[in-house]
């Protein structure tokens, strides 16, 4: 499993930048670059039909990590291999201001 610090701080699901989710999926089937990808797990914690739904999860340094960014260096099988990632987002408000920050093309 993977190391995950997260900077979507507005998402359900990040307890002190850990991730309460479990698991996550990347998304970004084509990216060449970091911006291409986003967290498609990420939902805004003002989300009232989220919330109801919303297991108050503690954030786990390490986490599950399903992938569509297939050029990444770290992608096998759609599946995370890094040591550690950074998913990025201040004041996202939508998983499209996400990004996987640690994202490396092998084109
Ligand atoms: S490091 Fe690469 S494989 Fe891992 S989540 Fe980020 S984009 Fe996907």
């Amino acid at each position: 499993m993977t190391i995950l610090r997260c900077s979507a701080t507005t998402c359900i699901y990040n307890k002190n930048e850990l991730c309460s989710k479990g698991e996550i999926d990347v998304i970004g089937e084509n990216a060449r670059y970091s911006d291409e990808t986003s967290c498609g797990s990420f939902r805004d914690r003002n989300d009232e039909a989220v919330k109801s739904s919303c297991a108050d999860g503690c954030g786990c340094e390490k986490i599950k990590i399903d992938c569509k960014a297939e050029k990444c260096t770290y992608n096998e099988n759609c599946k995370c291999t890094a040591a550690a990632i950074g998913i990025a987002g201040d004041g996202a408000c939508d998983c499209r201001e996400t990004k996987c920050d640690t994202f490396e093309c092998k084109c």
